[in-house]
């Protein structure tokens, strides 16, 4: 396991450490080779900006990745103007909210629940399948049920102006999503703690006006998020099914596994989808946002418009452009 005193030791070293995230100038960077790098907490979209509040107070107070990403991402699972996450997310297209959510440690333990309706915190709910179930995944009305069971309370997600928008919406129904319309997709958080560790968390209601049953990359472990702790964690956001094609955070997290900076990485994996998918990679957003072990971190998408947070001492909740492969 890496040590905090290690990281430091490694770090005085003079390896090429920490290059940090592009917008940071370089010089910066290197003054700031030391203890103050980490912890260190990063989420997608302008709404990481109060997730990665919440979470900095566990990191900051010693406390475990695992519990800072659950502490975080809950805080905008529980804002309804938040429209795309949680309570007040947008509904499939028959008119229900439907979350999914996924978590994982560094010891590699994970949960995740697909397709579950009626419950606030779906994150809270994925890390009990993590940690009292045998399984990692559960679906729709068993999910609910697990839920409930443990004293999740039910309750109706589907906030008036949600409804209103699904309303206007069903007079013409059609489905087309518009490219970072709304400008606070999924969040997807990942942090190193104080011991060095990391753990990620995704959670989401999906892409609005969905097929009802519609899954997307946020549950699927390897897709929505993937944490190694031996290399680093990564997040996607966007049309999940084309995260899924290339089972994108997984890949993102094994190219830095093999020497690619995090901002390398997530680049590939976009030039993955634009391979694979030319023209329709044209019309849809994707963004991976990537942390490695040495606490480098950096992002990159398909359009302009994705933006993530990031939080550590020396770079207090800031919010950067990730670069793009269209411009
Ligand atoms: N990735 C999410 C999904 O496909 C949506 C998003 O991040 O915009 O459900």
């Amino acid at each position: 396991m890496t040590t905090r005193r290690n990281f430091i030791k490694m770090t005085a070293l003079g390896t090429s450490a920490l290059t940090f995230g592009k917008i940071i100038p370089s010089a910066f960077a290197r003054e700031q080779k030391t203890e103050m790098d980490f912890p260190i907490v990063l989420s997608t979209w302008e709404h990481g900006l109060n997730a990665n509040e919440g979470a900095w107070k566990i990191l900051n107070a010693g406390g475990k990745a695992l519990d800072a990403v659950e502490a975080g991402v809950k805080i905008p699972e529980a804002d309804p103007n938040v429209r795309s996450v949680g309570y007040g997310g947008l509904p499939d297209r028959d008119g229900h909210v439907t979350l999914d959510a996924c978590i994982m440690d560094e010891n590699s333990n994970c949960g995740s629940v697909a397709f579950l309706e009626h419950i606030m915190h779906p994150i809270s709910v994925a890390r009990m399948v993590m940690e009292k179930t045998p399984h990692i995944m559960l679906a729709g009305e068993g999910a609910l049920q697990f839920a409930l069971n443990n004293g999740f309370k039910k309750m109706n997600l589907l906030t008036p102006e949600s409804e209103k928008d699904w309303k206007e919406w069903l007079k013409t129904s059609e489905y087309k999503p518009i490219i970072n319309i709304e400008n606070h997709d999924t969040i997807g958080m990942i942090a190193m703690d104080a011991q060095g560790n990391l753990s990620g968390a995704c959670t989401t209601s999906g892409l609005a006006y969905k097929m009802h049953g519609r899954v997307g990359d946020s549950p699927i472990i390897g897709a929505g998020l993937y944490v190694d702790n031996e290399v680093g964690a990564a997040t996607a956001t966007g049309t999940g099914e084309e995260v899924i094609r290339i089972a994108g955070s997984h890949l993102v997290v094994e190219l830095m596994r093999q020497g690619k900076t995090p901002e390398d990485a997530c680049r590939i994996a976009v030039e993955r989808i634009v391979k694979k998918q030319p023209q329709k990679s044209k019309e849809i957003q994707v963004g991976f946002l990537a942390l490695n072990k040495k606490g480098e971190y950096g992002a990159y998408c398909l359009q302009k418009g994705f933006n993530y947070a990031v939080y550590s001492k020396s770079i207090a909740n800031k919010l950067i452009d990730g670069r793009h492969y269209y411009s």
